[in-house]
């Protein structure tokens, strides 16, 4: 596959050359970087996709699915249906990065609040990859056949995007797929590429959890029970879940990632909120995590003399992506030859993503790598200074910022991807109607407070 655009271990962005403009590539990335919008409203970015995709004139574009989610398809006769999946979504994180091109950019979040926005995950990145591989595909027609699905999917941050387009009709819109593929750019030595069969990112259930006190005059202490206090003991007795209670050889995080209580120096509130982000391989240690944090919390509250009972807000739930066997195989093989040593193993990842909901919609296998985009100098001299996990800046980091030079490499093992799926004879599930529109297998938001129920009456 490699002498298709630049061959094994080029490393350089000279070497990449064949059919990507580099210019473009990165000109357009920094538009991109520079104006980041949040999950559901990512008005701009979509109108500036679809500006791109006016480039080609025989792919099928399909806008504004599920919110602003867009897919382009290329009928290139006969062969398999190869869907790629890219996010555009970005955070509210203020960029402290250095560079000309850095977000300086804000907008009115979910509770009408302004707040800096930021691709501090790198969805511009994987945009950048898919619409260059789009333009390798489009420019190198004659040397392949089949169906290229390109779909850019907003929201993926609120892990509402995937779901979304599925539920908004995704499957009249495209042809089934018979393999789906994403990639997602991380923390690791740049432009190496990672890949590996089975779970590689991990199921994520997200908690919101309401305390309920008795609020009071600041000076009075004694007339309230105060959620401040039990807020904090309840985030500290919540660490003792993971370290004293799941077997030390099993994965499991359960991160306290938002406290919001108060909004006077001399008011005692009577309720505080508390959110949890809760990440797990195994299903079965997920409902025991979820009925622990439940006990301790209940617990906590009845500790303080707290009237009311606390209340649990399940908001959102992601399975865990397990990677197919046979993708990888195939995926793996072409890597190898185009990257030579930078194609290697991924770790599992304590991260999760809603790309899976994609592929689960039309039982389709599918595989997601990452590519790694830290400078080389950087990670080797954290490296050398046992210093990996102080010094680079992971995802969502306002410091984290793609190696430039990347930036072919992803469009590069997109387009390797694809054509390495294209080449392969997919088993498609049993007979199909010409017709068939696949309806989605996803989870609607009955199905996850069904689930909450279910795990709260377990209690
Ligand atoms: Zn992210
Ligand atoms: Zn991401």
């Amino acid at each position: 596959m490699g002498p298709l655009f630049g061959g094994r271990s080029d490393k350089t962005r000279e070497a990449d050359g064949g059919n990507l403009d580099l210019e473009w590539l990165e000109e357009t990335y920094k538009e991109f970087h520079r104006e980041p919008e949040l999950s559901t409203a990512e008005e701009k970015t979509a109108a500036r996709i679809k500006r791109e995709l006016e480039h080609f004139s025989d792919w099928a574009v399909t806008t504004d699915i599920g919110g602003y989610g867009i897919t382009a398809v290329l009928e290139n006769g006969e062969g398999p249906t190869v869907l790629f999946r890219a996010d555009f979504d970005g955070l509210p994180v203020a960029e402290k990065t250095d560079v000309d091109y850095k977000s300086k950019h804000s907008q009115l979040d979910a509770g009408g609040q302004r707040v800096p926005t930021m691709h501090a995950c790198g969805h511009d990145h994987h945009t950048m990859s898919l619409l260059g591989a789009m333009r390798v595909l489009d420019g190198t027609r004659e040397q392949w056949s089949g169906t290229v699905v390109a779909l850019f999917q907003p929201a993926e941050e609120a892990s509402i995007g995937a779901n979304g387009m599925v539920n908004d009709g995704l499957g009249r819109v495209i042809p089934r797929p018979d393999v789906c593929l994403a990639q997602h750019i991380i923390a690791g030595p740049a432009g190496r590429v990672f890949t590996a069969p089975g779970p590689v990112m991990a199921s994520s259930t997200t908690i919101e959890i309401t305390l309920y006190g008795r609020g009071a005059h600041a000076s009075m202490p004694h007339r309230s029970v105060d959620p401040v206090v039990l807020a904090a003991s309840t985030v500290m007795k919540l660490q003792t879940v993971v370290s004293r209670e799941v077997p030390p050889n099993q994965f499991a995080v359960i991160t306290v990632a938002s406290v919001e209580a108060g909004k006077a120096n001399n008011v005692i509130p009577d309720s505080a909120k508390i959110s949890l982000s809760c990440r797990f391989y195994d299903e079965a240690l997920r409902k025991k995590c979820v009925d622990s944090i439940k006990r301790i919390v209940r617990a906590e509250a009845t500790s303080m003399g707290a009237e009311r009972p606390p209340s649990f807000k399940f908001v959102g739930m992601l399975s865990a992506l397990k990677n197919s066997e046979n993708v990888f195989n195939t995926v793996r093989e072409n890597f190898d030859e185009t990257f030579g040593e930078e194609s290697t193993d991924m770790e599992p990842w304590s991260a999760s993503e809603d790309f899976s909901a994609i592929p689960k919609a039309f039982g389709a296998p599918y595989m997601l790598w990452t590519v790694g985009i830290t400078p080389r100098w950087q990670w080797d001299r954290a490296e050398k200074a046992g210093r990996l996990d102080i010094d680079i800046p992971t995802n969502h980091n306002p410091l984290f910022l793609p190696d430039l030079n990347t930036l072919p490499v992803g469009v590069r093992a997109a387009a390797v991807g694809i054509l390495s799926c294209l080449q392969q004879e997919w088993e498609r599930p049993g007979e199909e109607p010409e017709d068939r529109i696949y309806s989605p297998t996803v989870p609607t938001d009955e199905d996850i407070d069904a689930v909450a129920v279910e795990i709260s009456g377990a209690n």
